[in-house]
């Protein structure tokens, strides 16, 4: 069914354009242009969904509940933050893992994110026997993503060291055969696509990521990996190594423009200069990171060398991609003592890039799919702002509350009560 909406205005990375008509057909947009007829969307601005580019859908169940010191813990940081984590893994079953999947991502659809991608390690059961579907909890992820309408890129995650039982597989084999099963289950689903991932080169030997390089190259299949989040991860890898964990990667042919590096949080000159060599991207969490204490990536020497970056709520402790965004450059602000730091060239603001960085692309556009949100222009916090100041109030000064409705494949998916 064709649809033509003529909101107030239509939101790029560059600001707010009024008189824009927007028309998709089968899951696509099919036109942007000038305002004819339509469906009148009045104090409504279009915008393209936001990209959830890192997610661990269970671990929602932590929100709140691990906001304070355990008794035999008074030094809290990412590592006894994962022993409550793995607990919570420990508990999840089938039904869990979907009813928990199902919340975090109807909320996502709610804050605004209209895709998302699932760095999925839970595989088997807690006594780490098979289930006898080897892709049961995948599938309840797979599901619950279907059931709520959010597009979905699903990573069955390599583990093969480390962590509890039930994230590990045996051998690359073990691993190949169940994402095999997988891909094949998911090749009719469409808002659902397979990609792969290794959990960490602390969870992944050498000759594994070789494997899964080699496996995504022949596939043409996303490959994602957490990297250099931790100072602790950095000294081991170069006591098993000898080199830093993204050097370890570009060894390992793990890298290339297909490939994501979670976090890069502690990465150096010469890591960063490597992920640009391969044309490789990042994805940077902010709130999570903040959350666990991790530290803060090296933006601007991203943005300096052109490496694609993105942004995943990872953990969801809060879920809001303006909140990322903002987080994103205030604290490379805090870190750079200026104002106004990720501003790309030819550009003198850091909002283009910013929504450039959470949208994954720069506007609706033809061809493009048709996720986007309705953004609503009557609350206090952007109701006086003029068209030309838009955009930044919304990454500056405002937050999931203005998203009045998520599209996705152009269906309706989520409305909020008006
Ligand atoms: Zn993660």
């Amino acid at each position: 069914m064709r649809r033509t909406f003529v909101p107030d205005l239509v939101l790029d990375s560059n600001g707010a354009v009024s008189n824009v008509a927007v028309t998709f057909e089968d899951g696509r947009i099919v036109e942007v242009g000038p305002a004819t007829e339509g469906e009148r969307l009045p104090g409504r601005a279009l915008a393209p969904g936001f990209v959830n580019d890192h997610s661990h859908a269970f671990q929602r169940g932590l929100r709140g509940r691990v906001e304070h010191r355990s008794s035999d813990h008074l030094h809290d940081d990412f590592w006894t933050w994962r022993e409550k984590m793995y607990e919570l893994a420990e508990s999840m079953d089938p039904d869990s893992m979907q009813r928990t999947a199902e919340r975090c991502y109807g909320e996502m659809l709610s804050a605004g994110y209209t895709s998302v991608t699932e760095f999925h390690y839970v595989h088997h059961r807690s006594d780490a026997t098979h289930y006898d579907d080897l892709n049961a909890l995948a599938k309840a992820v797979a599901e619950a993503a279907e059931n709520v309408g959010i597009r979905l890129v699903l990573l069955p995650t390599a583990y093969a060291r480390g962590g509890i039982p039930r994230f590990r597989d045996a051998s690359p084999e073990a691993y190949f055969e169940r994402v095999d099963a997988l891909r094949e289950w998911a090749a009719d689903r469409a808002p659902v696509e397979v990609g792969v991932a290794a959990h960490s080169v602390r969870a992944v030997p050498r000759g594994w990521l070789e494997s899964l390089a080699e496996y995504a190259r022949i596939h043409s299949l996303p490959l994602h990996i957490h990297a250099d989040e931790q100072p602790r991860e950095i000294e081991e890898s170069e006591e098993e190594h000898g080199i830093k964990p993204i050097e370890l990667l570009a060894e390992t042919g793990f890298l290339g423009p297909r490939t994501t590096v979670v976090h890069a949080t502690h990465a150096d000159e010469n890591e960063l200069d490597l992920l640009s060599k391969h044309d490789s991207s990042v994805c940077v969490c902010p709130t999570t990171e903040g959350n666990l204490g991790d530290g803060f990536l090296p933006a601007e020497g991203i943005l300096k060398r052109g490496i694609r970056l993105s942004i995943g709520s990872d953990q969801h402790a809060r879920l809001d991609p303006f909140e990322e965004l903002r987080e994103l450059e205030t604290n490379a602000r805090r870190l750079a003592g200026r104002r106004n730091v990720l501003v790309a060239e030819g550009e003198t603001s850091p909002t283009p890039y910013l929504l450039r960085t959470g949208w994954q692309r720069d506007r609706l556009k033809p061809g493009a799919p048709a996720d986007f949100v309705e953004i609503d222009l009557a609350p206090p916090e952007i109701s006086d702002i003029e068209p030309e100041h838009l955009t930044s109030a919304l990454v500056f000064g405002a937050g999931r509350d203005v998203v009045a409705a998520s599209w996705v494949n152009g269906q309706c998916v989520y409305r909020g009560e008006a």
